[in-house]
């Protein structure tokens, strides 16, 4: 059975049995109660498997319940403010997700009566859908026969098949597919539901099959497994080497005026956390002091000329690609100085720390408000010592 190379990557009736009969009953006694299992509703279930796609379940939870009270339909979703869509997604990360669900909701209210499109092609032509969320709500709402193939999914099939090649590498992402097709047509044959089958499989990967120390005594396809024949689970699948990540120091200024009230401003609508509000500042460069990368980023960013004080706080953040060590800084404007304005045409505000709270910002700059708020017993942001 296990497959080597290039070839495909054939079931045999032990695996076949293990993946239509033992799991299927394995996940009717332990899967995890969640608030998106046991609905019919197929926006409901997108949300969630939206959610899902970079998230773990224990973090997506209270996410979703926050999400779908606020927006309880599609057209509620389509009908609501970007802004307050980003709010709710604050802190989930990967924030291109809620843009994209906005747009598509805004597409399924207008183009198709509010109803979630039930087939392959016109699913898959909405914002932010995949081949694997459009597996998972086609199988999971509307009984579809779409196997899904997502992270835990593949690192199951790489150990039950002692799969050698990455399997990042398309081929072998395809021979995985294929394989996953076989499995589900024949859970499907014996009387499984698609949207069954594919939720058992991720579950046993996410909460048996795991990345590291796998619970081969506890797994219902144990005996189908040719890594755990081998007695290498963990070997598989096998990885690329990871390139190093980059980092940056970059450096952003709290600017605050006489009212108190600190500088914001929306990021543009594309890109890297685009949408979503932020302190200005940026990457500092080579030879430059932190200072100094505060003072040009602001007068780049804001056209206005700042004084930067003392250090108010430096954090760590790593996001998918890169990591960052964020030196935020004080600051206030200069004599003479023109206003703050976006040079990019965005929005921005003056907002009191107070309300910062009504926007959403990501998470490295929400870490800051946090240390704001922390010390608001202190003297405010400028305290006359530094005036
Ligand atoms: Fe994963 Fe172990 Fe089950 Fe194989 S036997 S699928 S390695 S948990």
């Amino acid at each position: 059975m296990p497959g080597t190379d290039d070839d495909a990557l054939e079931p045999d009736a032990a695996c076949r049995r293990a993946f239509s009969e033992k799991l299927p009953a394995w996940y009717a006694e332990h899967r995890r109660e969640m608030p998106w299992r046991g609905t019919a509703d197929p926006y409901r279930i997108w949300v969630a498997e939206v959610m899902l796609q970079q998230t773990r379940v224990e973090q997506a939870t209270p996410y979703f319940r926050r999400f779908v009270d606020a927006f309880p339909t599609v057209e509620a979703l389509a009908e609501a403010e970007r802004d307050a869509v980003l709010k709710r997604w604050e802190g989930l990360g990967y924030y291109a997700r809620a843009r994209h669900l906005h747009e598509a909701a805004q597409i399924v209210a207008d183009e198709h009566g509010g109803d979630v499109p039930d087939t392959w092609d016109a699913i898959r032509e909405l914002p932010g859908i995949g081949p694997y969320t459009a597996a998972a709500v086609l199988s999971i709402a509307f009984g579809k026969s779409h196997a899904v193939l997502d992270g835990n999914v593949v690192r199951l099939l790489a150990r039950v098949f002692a799969v050698e090649k990455d399997p990042s590498k398309s081929g072998t992402r395809r021979r995985l597919r294929d394989a996953a097709d076989a499995l589900l047509a024949d859970a499907c044959d014996q009387g499984v539901a698609p949207g069954d089958f594919n939720q058992a499989v991720m579950e046993l990967g996410a909460t048996v099959c795991t990345p590291s120390a796998p619970r081969c005594p506890d797994c219902p396809v144990q005996d189908a497994c040719a890594a755990y024949a081998e007695g290498a689970p963990e070997a598989y699948p096998h990885k690329r080497k990871k390139a190093p990540v980059p980092h940056h120091d970059v450096a952003v200024g709290l600017l605050e005026n006489e009212a108190g009230e600190l500088f914001i401003q929306r990021r543009p609508d594309e890109g890297l956390l685009a949408g979503l509000w932020e302190f200005p500042g940026g990457k500092q460069e080579g030879g430059e002091a932190l200072a100094e990368t505060c003072r040009r980023e602001l007068r780049e960013e804001t056209g206005a000329r700042v004084e930067v004080g003392r250090l108010f706080h430096r954090l760590n953040h790593a996001y998918s690609h890169f990591k960052i060590t964020l030196h935020a800084f004080r600051c206030r404007l200069a004599e003479g100085s023109n206003a703050p304005t976006s040079a990019e045409g965005q929005p921005t505000r003056w907002v009191a720390p107070a309300s910062l709270d009504d926007y959403a910002f990501p998470r490295a700059n929400r870490r800051l408000i946090e240390e704001l708020e922390e010390r608001q017993e202190r003297p405010t942001l400028f305290d006359a010592a530094e005036r």
